[in-house]
C-alpha cells in the first residue's frame, strides 16, 4: 500500500497543532489513506515542539523535528521533504488555511498516474490592502521573470517521490519551493481551491519579510535584473552620445558656458543608474557568496525518535 507523507512546516503554531493533527488524521483515516504527518518546527519560540511531541506519542504516524532557530518557511518545507518518506509528499500550511479535503483529490489525481499536482488558489482568501497590493506585485514580477503564472500559485502541492528525490537532491541553498516544482517538469495537473481563513494567530509574514523573500526568490530564479543593469548602461551612452554631440556643436558655435542644469541632470542621472546597478548585482553575489559557503539551509535540533536516521545537525542530502 502506498504511503502518503504531509509535510507541515510550522511556526509558532501552538495553537494549530492539535487541531491540524485530528483533523488530518481523522480525514486520511476516513478515507483509507496509509500516511504520516511531518511536522516541522521552523525554531518556534512558543510550545510548538512540544505539541508536536505529544501528538508524536499518541499517534505514531505522526513526526517531527525542530529547527536550532528560524529558518524560515523554505527551509522547513526542504527538512519536511527530506525526512518524508512517502510515495507521495502532500506540502501544505499547518493553519488549515489549505483545504484539508483538496488532499484526497491530489491524492487520487497522483493514483491516476500524475507526478506534481499544483494546488491553485481560485481566491487569495482574506487580507489586508498593504499585502494584496505587494503580493500581488510580488507575483507579477516573478511571473514575467521566471515566465511561469505564479499568482495563483502556492506551497500547497502534491509530490511524488521521484520529484521530491529531485527536488531534495538539489545542491542549491536559496531555493523557491513554489516555482521548483514547474521547474523539474514531470507529469503534472492541477487542483483548484478555496483559500481559508486562520483559526488561530495571524499571519507569521511581515511586509518587510515579504519584500525580503521576494528579492530572495527573484535572485534566485533569474539573473533578468542583472540584463537591466545593461539595458541601463546603453540608455546612458545613447544620452550621452546626443548630449556630447550637442556639447560640441555648441562649443564649436561659441555658445557653451550655460549648462549646469545639464550637468547636474547627467551626475544625478548616472549616479542613480550606477547605485540601482551595483545593488542589483549586490545581490546576486550576495546569493553567490551564500551558496559557495555552502552551508545547510537548516539545522535539526531535535527531532522525535521515529524520525529515521541520525537528523539532527545540519543534516545534508545523503541520508
Ligand atoms: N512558516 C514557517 N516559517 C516561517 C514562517 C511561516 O514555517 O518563518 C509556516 C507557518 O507556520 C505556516 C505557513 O508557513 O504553516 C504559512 O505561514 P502563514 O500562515 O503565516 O502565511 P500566510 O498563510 O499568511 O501566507
Ligand atoms: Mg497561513
Amino acid at each position: 500500500m502506498s504511503l502518503l507523507s504531509v509535510v507541515l512546516p510550522s511556526y509558532n503554531e501552538e495553537q494549530n497543532i492539535s487541531n491540524t493533527v485530528s483533523v488530518l488524521s481523522g480525514l486520511l483515516e476516513g478515507a483509507g489513506i496509509d500516511y504520516e504527518l511531518v511536522f516541522i518546527s521552523d525554531g518556534s519560540r512558543d510550545n510548538t515542539y512540544q505539541e508536536i511531541q505529544k501528538a508524536a506519542k499518541e499517534n505514531p504516524r505522526i513526526k517531527g523535528a525542530e529547527f536550532s532557530r528560524n529558518f524560515g518557511k523554505e527551509a522547513s518545507i526542504f527538512a519536511g521533504l527530506q525526512i518524508a518518506l512517502g510515495d507521495a509528499v502532500v506540502v501544505m500550511d499547518c493553519d488549515l488555511q489549505h483545504p484539508p479535503e483538496v488532499i484526497l483529490q491530489m491524492w487520487k489525481l497522483w493514483q491516476e498516474g500524475y507526478e506534481v499536482v499544483e494546488g491553485i488558489k481560485s481566491s487569495r482568501g482574506k487580507e489586508g490592502l498593504a499585502h494584496k497590493l505587494s503580493a500581488g506585485l510580488f507575483y507579477r514580477i516573478m511571473s514575467g521573470l521566471i515566465k511561469i503564472d505564479m499568482n495563483a500559485s502556492s506551497d500547497f502541492k502534491l509530490l511524488d517521490r521521484k520529484v521530491v528525490d529531485v527536488l531534495t537532491a538539489l545542491p542549491e541553498r536559496n531555493t523557491f519551493f513554489r516555482a521548483l516544482s514547474f521547474w523539474a517538469g514531470f507529469r503534472a495537473t492541477s487542483v483548484k481551491y478555496e483559500v481559508q481563513e486562520r483559526k488561530f494567530g495571524t499571519s507569521r509574514w511581515s511586509t518587510w519579510s515579504l519584500m525580503k523573500y521576494a528579492i530572495r526568490n527573484v535572485t534566485s530564479f533569474s539573473t533578468l535584473p542583472l540584463q537591466l543593469v545593461t539595458v541601463m548602461g546603453v540608455v546612458s551612452i545613447l544620452f550621452s552620445i546626443i548630449l556630447a554631440i550637442q556639447t560640441l556643436v555648441r562649443f564649436l558655435t561659441g555658445t557653451a558656458v550655460e549648462g549646469f542644469t545639464t550637468v547636474i541632470l547627467l551626475v544625478l542621472i548616472i549616479g542613480g543608474f550606477i547605485m540601482i546597478s551595483l545593488g542589483i548585482i549586490g545581490h546576486y553575489i550576495a546569493r553567490i557568496y551564500e551558496e559557495v559557503k555552502g552551508r545547510p539551509k537548516f539545522i535539526i535540533s531535535k527531532a522525535t525518535d521515529n524520525v529515521q536516521g541520525n537528523v539532527t545537525g545540519a543534516w545534508n542530502q545523503n541520508r
